[in-house]
């Protein structure tokens, strides 16, 4: 019988025009030599797992990265070319980008290409702080990107902005706010910075914490930020995602109800039947073993069915409609007593709440996800 059911792809493209200070992610400069050796590695893996999903219902594409918008329109065109050739419909196709280098040509080409959604990593509109951060672009160009996408003829735009950064204050943090109000956004995503290991902020952190928001004002900033937000319609869907009606991110909500994934590209992660795998760190290892007939994956593991269960219920509870449980235990298999009595104990903690069999966090739930998810997993 075929598989009809529904799945994601990433693709990471992992080239930057200069590391920022915070970044954890993969990362490798601008070389036009490497984008041929990254795209023969996407199509081999394409090739690779094309077989298995054939009949599947692809919903969402998403280039992450690095800055996928180095990657170039033609590139981008040709890997679409790939799959809609068995995918004709694809629902969501993001492309991530980063300020610099936005014209409305550029977009107008990456719209020709397929892309019709664009993230723009924003960050904040404060240009002592874009500085700090280590971002090689100022406010204006943020702002004049996200004009220049909508532009070159693509409407459904996201922005990231981010709180918790050194020296931020929460005045900072309302004018970064108030000057989103003239952009054309369907979609914003909040992130708080933390201090990864590998950083450069890490290294300084001795120096950098203290002058880090402290909880209270890192509490005022959420709140201002929701409260803002919505007053421009944009309405949280979960704990650091908001949308206009209609504007949910498909290819985050899959991540977010445990929908398969495969992420191509270097360090890009794949869940797919229940396992979760992560490929090579490094470009040219990546292909060497593509080319030699190996997989590009050099971690993977499967979760015993509690802890899996428990995990997806938690990421799932992130989402501001919260879960349906009958349908959650008939999908995923019943919860365990010892799950049911923490989430019992949540309930009367004021975290959880219930209605019927959909069970969701409460607005305090909200507020302190990090110590529900803590208790939970
Ligand atoms: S632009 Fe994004 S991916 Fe690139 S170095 Fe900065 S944070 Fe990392």
């Amino acid at each position: 019988m075929v598989n009809r059911s529904p799945f994601s792809l990433y693709f990471h493209i992992p080239f930057c025009s200069r590391k920022c200070d915070y970044c954890h992610f993969y990362v490798i400069p601008d070389r036009e030599s490497d984008k041929q050796l990254l795209l023969t590695g996407f199509k081999r893996e394409w090739l690779n797992w094309l077989p298995q999903l054939e009949g599947r219902q692809l919903v969402s594409v998403y280039f992450g990265g690095g800055t996928p918008s180095l990657f170039g329109p033609e590139r981008i065109a040709e890997i679409l070319g790939w799959i809609r050739a068995h995918h004709p419909a694809i629902e969501e196709v993001t492309l991530e980008a980063n300020p610099e280098r936005i014209t409305a040509e550029l977009m107008a080409a990456y719209r020709e290409a397929g892309i019709n959604r664009i993230s723009i990593g924003l960050q904040t509109l404060d240009d002592a702080l874009l500085h700090q951060l280590g971002r090689t672009h100022a406010s204006q160009q943020g702002i004049d990107a996200v004009l220049a996408t909508a532009q070159g003829g693509i409407s459904n735009i996201t922005v990231d902005l981010m709180y918790d950064i050194p020296t931020q204050t929460l005045a900072s943090w309302e004018r970064t706010l108030e000057r989103l109000r003239t952009l054309p956004i369907t979609h914003l995503s909040l992130y708080n910075l933390t201090f990864e290991p590998q950083t450069l902020f890490f290294k300084k952190r001795a120096q950098l914490l203290p002058t880090v928001p402290d909880p209270e004002t890192s509490l005022q900033m959420y709140l201002k930020a929701i409260e803002y937000l919505e007053s421009l319609g944009l309405q949280q869907y979960e704990i650091s995602a908001f949308a206009k009606p209609g504007f949910h991110s498909r290819h985050n909500v899959g991540y977010w109800t445990a929908r398969p994934f495969l992420g191509f590209g270097p360090s890009a992660y794949s869940y797919w039947e229940g396992s979760r795998f992560r490929n090579i760190c490094h470009l040219r290892r990546y292909s060497e073993a593509l080319e030699a007939g190996d997989s590009p994956a050099d971690f993977s593991e499967k979760l015993d069915e509690i802890p899996a269960r428990r995990e997806l219920l938690t990421v799932q509870l992130r989402l501001v409609k919260g879960v349906d449980l009958l349908e959650f235990e008939s999908r995923h298999g019943p919860l365990d007593p010892e799950t049911k009595s923490v989430l019992h104990d949540l309930q009367k903690q004021d975290f959880l709440e219930q209605d019927n069999s959909i069970l969701r966090l409460t607005p305090r739930g909200r507020l302190f996800y990090d110590s529900v998810a803590a208790e939970l997993i």
